[in-house]
């Protein structure tokens, strides 16, 4: 299989045909390899617009999805980016395409040991990955232009709100556990944010001190 004929047609099929215009969004889709970022077993079916299994209990997100989200941020490419939810890393990829200033959380050990060697492996050694509870952000590298976070949250943590700078975005799903609206907020000044709702979506449960209780 030719996987950059088949990431092409994603881009052209499930992408561009489907809204998504930002030239930075639609690049980096075209050069990140999904492929590698999931089980050698589902290479075959990675270019589809659908989410995959990753391991414990997780996914890659559907390419729209990651697309529609990174699009949300509105990055010119200086930006300092915040992810929630590293995952497999695919959607830090994409990010790592656009920025060079990329932080990411990850909770459980073992995905973001994955996620650390896939992304040297394709040359994003600069992305910052940190095993915690990224319900709290990251207060040492705050403040971020951009948050992204790829599970699902009950509510807004205030954490972001404060770690986001003034004419920073934030892009979060929120709602139930199966079953969220993701969010953008901007922040205007100092107390100033507006909130957006974009799009439907499912996420996995973001677990932690702000977030779900695991299991639960
Ligand atoms: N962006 C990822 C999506 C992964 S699914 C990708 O493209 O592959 C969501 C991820 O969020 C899971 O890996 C899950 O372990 C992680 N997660 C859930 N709650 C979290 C928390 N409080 N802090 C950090 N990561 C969390």
């Amino acid at each position: 299989m030719d996987y950059s004929i088949a990431r092409r047609r994603m881009v052209e099929k499930q992408i561009r045909a489907k809204g998504i215009t930002d030239p930075l969004v639609l690049d980096a889709m075209l050069q990140v390899p999904r492929h590698l970022f999931v089980e050698e077993a589902f290479w075959d079916q990675a270019y589809g617009d659908f989410p995959l299994p990753i391991g414990e209990k997780q996914t890659i997100s559907q390419p729209f999805t990651v697309a529609a989200m990174t699009e949300a941020l509105q990055l010119s490419g200086v930006e300092r980016v915040l992810e929630i939810g590293t995952g497999s890393g695919y959607q830090t990829a994409i990010l790592a395409q656009i920025v060079s200033k990329l932080y990411s959380l990850e909770r459980l050990p073992d995905l973001a040991r994955k996620a650390r060697r896939i992304l040297d492996s394709i040359g994003c050694a600069q992305v910052h990955i940190r095993v915690s509870d990224g319900t709290c952000g990251w207060e040492e590298a705050a403040p971020f232009d951009a948050i992204i976070v790829t599970a699902g949250a009950p509510s807004v943590p205030s954490d972001y709100l404060s770690q986001l700078s003034i004419g920073g975005r934030l892009v979060v799903p929120v709602g139930g556990r199966d079953k969220q609206v993701l969010r953008r907020v901007s922040r205007l000044g100092e107390q100033d944010y507006v909130e957006e709702e974009l799009q439907d979506c499912r996420f996995v449960p973001l677990i932690g001190r702000f977030g779900w209780r695991e299991g639960a």
